[in-house]
């Protein structure tokens, strides 16, 4: 039984101060006892006071090297993250991968080096508006996962969480119908037991990102493949994702 797993990205939005004010309203709704696993990703330097705050939230970075330690100016390490709590970490978002050129390489040495302590990284992959429209969603999410998850052991793999965001969701408000996420997101586990076994590909958790709120998260929640979202937008307010925890606890 995969335990399903809704985490907000923030993106680069919120101080800590901001960051402290949506904790405070954010964990009294949460008791430790849901079904699921509820989590935000925040920036670097909103960590340490959201990792303070949380009794029963997730805290995931959205970014980090794969490197220990070195000259590498503006980078955040995983011994860092490890110090200050984290336990999740996202990789590859399509934001990163298109202003900041991550690579499929950067994010299979990036995850590989976040297992090692324990850190679990949501890695996120999907296509383009214009690859969706030529037909190609099966092939980008074949060659990122395979690119992604390159030099991983099953066993690894097997603890991750892979969000599939077609590029084209995010943000615009036109969200993948439920059938499309769920051919999807069946896609990256089929492919996964392809790459690995049937038993990795079933206990991956796999979460669908693209215009998620608090009106339509439920209609995910219900197809088999999908373990969970990535939620933007709507879960930057307190209100709305409140609304997105009471819909699926
Ligand atoms: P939106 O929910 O704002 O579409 O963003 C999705 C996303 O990119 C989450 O990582």
């Amino acid at each position: 039984m995969r335990k399903p797993i809704i985490v907000g990205n923030w993106k680069m939005n919120k101080t800590p101060s901001e960051a402290l004010e949506f904790m405070k309203g954010i964990e009294e709704v949460l008791t430790g006892e849901e079904a699921a696993d509820y989590g935000i990703g925040a920036p670097y330097v909103d960590l340490d006071v959201c990792v303070k705050n949380a009794k029963n939230l997730i805290i995931a970075a959205e970014n980090c090297n794969e490197k220990d330690s070195g000259a590498f100016t503006g980078e955040v390490s995983v011994p860092m993250l490890k110090e200050v709590g984290i336990t999740y970490c996202i990789i590859g978002h399509s934001e990163r991968r298109t202003y900041y050129n991550e690579t499929n390489e950067a994010c299979a040495l990036k995850a590989k080096r976040l297992l090692a302590d324990n850190i679990i990284p949501i890695l996120c992959i999907g296509e383009t508006e214009a690859e969706y429209d030529a037909g190609k969603t099966a092939d980008v999410i074949k060659t990122q996962l395979a690119g992604s998850l390159a030099g991983l052991e099953a066993g690894e793999v097997a603890k991750m969480v892979i969000a599939y965001e077609p590029i084209w969701a995010i943000g615009t408000g036109k969200s993948a119908t439920k059938e499309i996420a769920e051919d999807c997101c069946k896609l990256v586990r089929d492919t996964i037991k392809a790459l690995y076994d049937e038993a990795t590909g079933d206990a991956v958790r796999v979460q669908y990102g693209g215009s998620v709120k608090p009106d339509n998260i439920k209609e995910y929640m219900a197809c088999e493949d999908i373990d969970g979202a990535l939620i933007g937008g709507a879960s930057l307010k307190v209100d709305s994702f409140k609304e997105i925890i009471d819909a699926t606890k």
